[in-house]
């Protein structure tokens, strides 16, 4: 197994895991961009949003309400948060396995850069 996040879902990699069910694992990113600042990944390998099927709607639905749940569990509904999927090289992507970015604990600034 070659990927980063699923070697991490697999428990073959360390990680600061904050959550995990049969299908999603969330995990602090090693480089955190705010106070708060969570990957929430599926087990399922899927590369990119591009690979997204009708098949796997419900699985970004559970990604982004564990979000909402992660950030309301430590205090941030109320002042907000910010979720981000970077898909491919314009936005930046760097690992190859769909993740959602969970952002909160300062102001963020819209546009992003
Ligand atoms: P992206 O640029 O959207 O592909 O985001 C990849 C994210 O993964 C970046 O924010 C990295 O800091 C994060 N990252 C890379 N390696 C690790 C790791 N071993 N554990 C936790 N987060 C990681
Ligand atoms: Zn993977």
């Amino acid at each position: 197994m070659t990927c980063l996040f699923c070697r991490i879902a697999a428990g073959q990699i360390p990680a600061s895991i904050v959550h995990e069910d049969d299908r999603l694992v969330a995990f602090n990113d090693i480089t955190p961009q705010a106070p708060m600042h969570v990957l929430i990944v599926p087990r399922e390998h899927i590369q990119t949003l591009n690979d997204l099927t009708p098949a796997r709607d419900g699985l970004v639905g559970e990604m982004v309400r564990l979000a909402a749940t992660l950030a309301a569990v430590r205090g941030y509904a109320g002042q907000g948060f910010r979720t981000v999927f970077n898909c491919n090289a314009d936005a930046g992507q760097s690992v190859f396995h769909v993740h959602l970015h969970v952002l909160a604990g300062r102001r963020l600034a819209w546009p992003p850069g």
